[in-house]
């Protein structure tokens, strides 16, 4: 299969046309949104959203979010809209917000992966937006890498993991948060936050009060237990390069990495006085900064070949969380506090 790639801030009506052509027949085709590029299909097409699993290489116990336009888009796809969905929705939507409930029966298991719950997104990409609405229908999308690999931030590595797997991609530059989307049950009271994103836990507190925060968002999951969110199980988020973690002040990582010639993942500016080879991702002191760089970081250690990574511990505060989410996942939980 040829994939074509159209620039939709070029070629605005011709990447939607062509879109909602695929998507109506069908096909699976890469779009941006502001979190990271997705695969998307239409919801209410089973073998539509089979072909995601296929072009992924996804487990199929794997739930998808389903990516709506406009609120009104919500209702017949759950059982029933909880308050807390209605108040979070209203202060948030469109945004990398993923809120989870009891689905309806339009729903099908393919995309819940056989739960009675489904994930449903409104994207704040105005460009994300266009093509759910050109297509007229909710569409399922994961993020657009081959499973266990870090997420696509721009069209380029969607290309390099889609090419031959789906017929179209559509262009819309950077992605501006560079991470996958908060995902908060409110499937159960209080809601319970499955994965740390865009939105931070500390404003959606602020909003509607308590929330559990999953054991599976700052701990690996033993041998068999039981995933709130199936995708928590899965490797995931992780280069070839072996990296870890390291809890320290900068003198002491800067002599580690440099006595063992590691590859140093550190933050920016601090690659001015390392004498080994490094890549930064982003500022110190600022979550979104880190979350923009944090993929790309990961895709280009692997371009440059590097085996041994240490990597610089980010704040867990604010956005800080959904960094040290994925960053311990591309580490295989290996931290070292010295
Ligand atoms: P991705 O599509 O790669 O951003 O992954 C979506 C994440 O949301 C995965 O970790 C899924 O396991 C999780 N997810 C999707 N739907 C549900 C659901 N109904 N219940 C729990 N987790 C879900
Ligand atoms: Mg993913």
């Amino acid at each position: 299969m040829k994939t074509e790639v159209i620039n939709i801030t070029t070629e605005y009506e011709k990447a939607l046309s062509e879109a909602k052509r695929l998507i109506n027949d069908g096909e699976v085709v890469g779009i941006p949104t502001e979190t990271v590029y997705g695969l998307a299909a239409n919801a209410l097409d089973e073998d539509a959203v089979k072909k995601i699993f296929v072009a992924k290489g996804r487990p199929s116990d794997n739930p998808l979010i389903v990516h709506i336009a406009k609120f009104e888009d919500l209702e017949p796809l759950v059982a029933e809209i909880p308050e807390k969905v209605k108040i979070m929705a209203e202060k948030f939507w469109p945004a990398a917000l993923t809120m989870i409930m009891k689905k309806s029966d339009k729903i099908s298991n393919v995309v819940s992966g056989n739960l009675d719950t489904v994930a449903i997104r409104m994207p704040k990409s105005d460009y994300a937006r266009a093509i759910i609405d050109a297509c007229g229908c909710p569409l399922a999308a994961p993020s657009a890498n081959l499973s266990g690999s870090p997420s696509p931030t721009n069209a380029k590595y969607v290309f390099d993991d889609m090419n031959g797997r789906i017929p179209l991609i559509i262009d819309g530059g950077s992605c501006e948060i560079g991470v996958e989307s908060t995902v908060i049950s409110f499937a159960e009271d209080p809601p319970r936050l499955l994965r740390p994103g865009g939105v931070t836990l500390e404003k959606m507190t602020e909003l509607i009060g308590e929330i559990v925060v999953d054991d599976a968002v700052l701990n690996k999951l033993e041998d068999g237990a039981v995933a709130s969110s199936p995708g928590m199980k899965y490797k995931h988020y992780a280069p070839s390069a072996d990296i870890t973690i390291i809890k320290s002040d900068f003198e002491t990582f800067k002599n580690l990495c440099e006595s063992e010639n590691a590859t140093a993942l550190c933050f920016d500016g601090e690659n001015d006085s390392l004498s080994c080879p490094s890549v930064t991702y982003g500022d110190k002191n600022d979550g979104f900064s880190q979350s923009a760089r944090l993929f790309d970081a990961l895709r280009e250690l692997d371009e440059m070949g590097a085996k041994n990574v240490y990597a610089r511990c980010p704040d867990t505060k604010g956005m800080g969380l959904a960094v040290y989410n994925r960053l311990i996942r591309a580490s295989g939980f290996k931290i070292k506090v010295i």
